[in-house]
């Protein structure tokens, strides 16, 4: 199976942050990947702009040693990077005062060239004076695109002023705001899979699924960020986007077409019909010390912090489709493997015509994030040879490796693939602003509760699979959560 790459069109991409850890580890070397895959037209330039006092050269230097660290040069050789430096710029820009914007305005004059996109790769402190900026100087027009990264505020008060600071400047359809989850692989291939397939819509629904697991599941604690994070927790960090996306992906009703805003109005739909969380549906934890490494409020700097490392939740979606089935969520850190996974887990035969106790035989559809992205299903079969008509569970795995071969390599990864979409105007994997506040408006009554209630988190062991009262969360609706593991059975 040969991948197709199709070249996007001639574009200036201005990278604000461009010398910092999001720029170094991921955008420069997807560029270059995408670079090097033919997917970006030869006049096309990437200019980095932050406030370090440094030339084109010296810029081109740091992102041939970022290629070099963080991986991209698969199959290209030094002409190669050096024919994609050639399109690298630098301009030392200041988003908060003058200096830089006459020169970046200058090098922005280039004719023929219809996409312009700023990727907003700085704190969010910063997203309102850049977009300001941007229109002053007349750098950027009604055609230009800008992303943001998250996170997309605090709680819906500051995600609400954030939306009203950029509408000031620009239209939403020109506001790309990342969750590069939704930039995954594997994430589209669920719309494919629900979507392209005859055989799972029609079982996707209460009647048919039992329940679903959405697990992100992390080996690393907060160390080195941990200031950050404290302010945060695994509410803020990962469930009020990313697995929220996620949420929505799997329960969204079909939209009538493959189209940025039908998709993104059946996935906001997702979001209002969540019920609240009752103090009694979710466990939050802090990882304690073990293993030679120093606890989450010694990595945090905070020893009486009540902020949560781990995440664990019961929730409803109230509409026809999802009545009674409950989705349970959980992410934390420093758990014992790095893995990501949503499971759809069917109900249990109906009547089993087999001699021996089936109930425990399940389909089971599993979409794994990471390691080893793909889908399997788990189905039922006879266990082979003699014995009589006896029962095995196997996985149908589609592990995309094994399918596509050496092609799937070529995979893009998610902000590649992202980057690229924000060149060709697509808008379908980005969160549209009414979304973000959708999911903070849910999110919010959460964290005051257990605010208000003064709840503290519960310490669990690192490496485990976090703390006991979420083992008891599904154990008191008698089901159990699907183990947290690196390899596939
Ligand atoms: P960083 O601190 O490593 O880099 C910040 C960049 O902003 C630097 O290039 C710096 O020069 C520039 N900058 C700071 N002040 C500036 C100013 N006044 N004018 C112009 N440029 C200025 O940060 P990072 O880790 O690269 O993160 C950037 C953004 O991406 C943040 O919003 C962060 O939350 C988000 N993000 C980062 C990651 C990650 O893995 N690093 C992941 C997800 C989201």
């Amino acid at each position: 199976m040969v991948s197709r790459v199709i070249p996007v069109e001639d574009f200036d991409l201005v990278i604000f942050g461009g010398t910092g850890d999001l720029a170094r580890r991921k955008i420069l070397p997807g560029l270059y990947r995408r670079f090097l895959a033919g997917q970006m037209p030869d006049s096309s330039r990437i200019i980095g702009a932050a406030r370090s006092e440094m030339d084109d050269a010296g810029f081109r230097d740091m992102v041939a040693e970022a290629i070099a660290e963080f991986g991209g040069d698969e199959g290209g050789d030094a002409a190669c990077l050096k024919r994609f430096l050639d399109r690298v710029h630098y301009v030392p820009v200041d988003a908060r005062g003058e200096d830089g914007w006459a020169e970046l305005a200058k090098l922005m004059t280039r004719k023929g060239c219809e996409v312009r996109a700023f990727y907003f790769s700085v704190a969010p402190g910063l997203f309102g004076d850049l977009a300001e900026r941007l229109r002053l100087h007349k750098i950027a027009d009604r055609d230009s695109r800008i992303v943001v990264e998250k996170p997309f505020g605090h709680d819906l008060a500051t995600a609400r002023d954030l939306n009203a600071t950029l509408a000031a400047h620009f239209a939403e359809d020109q506001i790309y705001r990342i969750d590069h989850y939704l930039g995954k692989e594997t994430v589209q291939n669920l719309m494919a899979i629900r979507f392209g397939n005859v055989l799972f819509e029609p079982l996707w629904n209460a009647h048919y699924v039992d329940h679903i697991q959405i697990t992100v599941a992390e080996t690393v604690g907060v160390a080195g960020r941990g200031s950050y994070y404290d302010q945060s927790g695994a509410m803020r960090d990962m469930v009020q986007n990313h697995l929220m996306q996620l949420l929505c992906l799997i329960a969204m009703e079909p939209p009538s077409m493959f189209d940025a805003d039908a998709v993104r109005d059946e996935k906001l739909k997702v979001i209002r019909a969540l019920q609240p969380i009752a103090s009694d549906q979710l466990v939050r934890g802090q990882y304690a010390a073990g293993d030679g490494q120093p606890s989450y409020r010694d990595d945090a700097e905070n020893p009486d912090s009540r902020t949560e490392s781990y995440i664990a939740l019961k929730a409803h979606i109230a509409n026809w489709r999802w009545a009674g089935v409950p989705f349970y969520l959980r992410t934390g850190k420093r758990l014992k493997a790095r893995a990501s996974e949503i499971a759809v887990v069917f109900k249990d035969l109906g009547h089993s015509i087999f001699p021996e106790d089936e109930s425990r035989h399940r389909n089971i559809l599993s979409i794994r994030l990471q390691p080893n992205e793909g889908i399997d299903l788990q189905v039922t079969i006879k266990e082979p040879g003699p014995g009589g008509m006896r029962l095995v569970d196997v996985p149908l795995d589609m592990t995309f490796a094994d399918a596509l071969g050496p092609e799937a390599e070529g995979v893009p990864d998610a902000y590649e693939r992202l980057i690229m979409d924000v060149i060709r105007g697509n808008q379908t994997l980005f969160m549209r602003g009414d979304e973000v506040e959708a999911a903070w408006a849910w999110t919010d009554p959460i964290i005051e509760g257990w605010e208000a209630r003064g709840d503290r988190p519960v310490a669990y062991e690192p490496g485990s699979s976090g703390p006991e009262d979420a083992l008891m969360l599904l154990h008191r609706d008698r089901r159990r959560w699907r183990d947290i593991k690196t390899e596939v059975a």
